[in-house]
């Protein structure tokens, strides 16, 4: 491995896409459909993945690519020709907007009732930037960490990232995060999370993570930093200005006696190639920082088991344990990478069985919904009947994890939603307590959000 030389981070966004020194290895089309789509859904690269992860010999094919431009059918047809019938007509940018945002409040922005069931209450009143879903842990979207290093194109935070301000999670400016969770004792994990925690400075970082050393919070056992910081900008630990400030923060968290986590977001093995990457991952360790890894399954991306087990066996090999394969989500330009449950479940099989057991520590493939984190454990056959075997990795009732329940087989289902009770069942086991679970969150005093959600159990 060679030292990595310095390098200095340029961010290109829809305003400066005439800037990107590759742009001209597009088509006029492509360039317009990458408008297009990129008002209404978040871009934004920089020079690492431009120069040094896509392979420019290899568009529109290339999966990096995929990760990081809009593709036109990441819109459905009559969105896209409304936006484009917009552009060419040169409206004016409140017209934009306007239509911008009447598309995206119909791409489901928050699913899995992230902002009507997930958002705690203290004093009657809701918790900024904080989401508590599951008992033992705790989502803090700290306010300066509300944006990445690149924008995925799948990205399920996606409305983070644009003009919807009612849907933007973000900590206040009193923190009042941190009195929550010491009221709250039976919270051992937190999780940093955003956007990506790691755009912000060192100093910053500390003030949001150094009071949770404290004796008052003794109840948290472990803190995990949710990033694709590795992905997409490497250089953060290695030539950034304060690169030796932050791990030496790292090694202060760690040292305290918490475990301290990256849940690192890898969705190719060309990510884990470059030098600066495996530079950074060997300066992490060191702090005494564990790196676990995950990522959705994504068609024009990864669907492909040779993939994976590349990437797995890859990770072990740096040090890294790989921890969730995710089903993409039912948000956003869904319908472009999304996969039916049944090949996503064989691709995964197929990519863990090439694997040793050293990799086979990864849990799922597990679609994030409004119970819980449904696994998809496998397609059985039961007297002569074909059925998805599912159970909960996490749920809203902890009672919930681990009982095996069942769903009648179904080539096309993408999602929970998709799926019906097995053996003429009429409903799952967790069906009714989860409304009564929902019912009671809804009795609290503060209003949410708009009612945009009104799926049976992903939103
Ligand atoms: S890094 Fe994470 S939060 Fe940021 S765009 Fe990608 S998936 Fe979304």
């Amino acid at each position: 491995m060679t030292t990595s030389v310095s390098k200095k981070m340029r961010l290109f966004g829809l305003q400066h896409l005439d800037r990107i020194p590759q742009i001209r290895q597009l088509s006029e089309e492509q360039i317009f459909a990458t408008r297009v789509v990129a008002s209404v859904l978040p871009f934004r690269v920089n020079n690492y993945v431009l120069d040094e992860l896509i392979d420019w010999s290899n568009i529109p094919r290339d999966p990096i690519f995929q990760l990081t431009f809009m593709q036109k059918d990441m819109l459905e047809p009559k969105h896209f020709s409304r936006m484009a019938d917009l552009i060419k007509a040169k409206a004016p940018k409140h017209e934009i907007n306007q239509a911008a945002n009447e598309i995206r409040l119909e791409l489901n922005p928050h699913p899995a009732g992230q902002l009507s069931a997930n958002v705690p209450e203290m004093n009657n009143q809701s918790v900024p930037g904080v989401q508590h879903k599951y008992r033992e842990t705790c989502l803090v979207f700290p306010s300066s960490g509300q944006t990445c290093f690149s924008y995925c194109t799948f990205c399920f935070r996606w409305p983070q990232f644009v003009g919807l301000q009612d849907f933007k999670f973000t900590t206040d400016e009193a923190n009042q995060f941190l009195n929550y969770i010491e009221q709250k004792k039976e919270i051992t994990d937190i999780l940093v999370t955003g956007g990506d925690p790691l755009i912000m400075s060192a100093s910053r970082l500390s003030a949001y993570l150094e009071p949770l050393l404290r004796p008052e919070f003794d109840h948290v056992r472990s803190i995990r930093l949710g990033t694709k910081v590795l992905g997409y900008w490497p250089y953060r630990f290695i030539t950034d200005r304060d690169a030796d400030e932050l791990l030496r923060l790292f090694q202060k968290l760690a040292d305290s006696g918490k475990h301290l986590a990256f849940m690192a977001h890898f969705n190719h093995p060309r990510e884990l190639e470059t030098d600066a990457v495996q530079q950074a991952v060997s300066r992490l360790r060191n702090t005494g920082l564990q790196i676990r890894t995950q990522s959705p399954i994504l068609k024009h991306i990864n669907d492909d088991p040779e993939v994976w087990s590349s990437m797995w066996q890859k990770q072990v090999e740096m040090g890294m344990i790989p921890y969730y394969m995710f089903v993409e989500r039912d948000t956003g330009p869904r319908q472009y990478f999304e996969i039916p449950l049944v090949r996503t479940w064989r691709l995964y099989q197929r990519a863990i069985q090439k694997v040793s057991g050293l990799a086979r520590t990864v849990r799922g493939p597990s679609m994030s919904c409004l119970p819980g984190k449904v696994c998809v454990e496998g397609i059985a056959e039961i007297n002569s009947q074909k059925l998805f075997v599912l159970s909960m990795l996490q749920g809203r009732n902890p009672d919930w994890v681990k009982r095996p329940f069942f769903a009648a087989y179904d080539e096309s289902a993408v999602w929970l939603d998709d799926l019906r009770p097995a053996f003429g069942e009429k409903e799952f086991f967790f069906e009714a307590e989860l409304q009564k679970l929902l019912r009671k969150d809804a009795g609290q005093s503060t209003p949410k959000a708009p009612a945009l959600e009104n799926r049976r159990l992903s939103s």
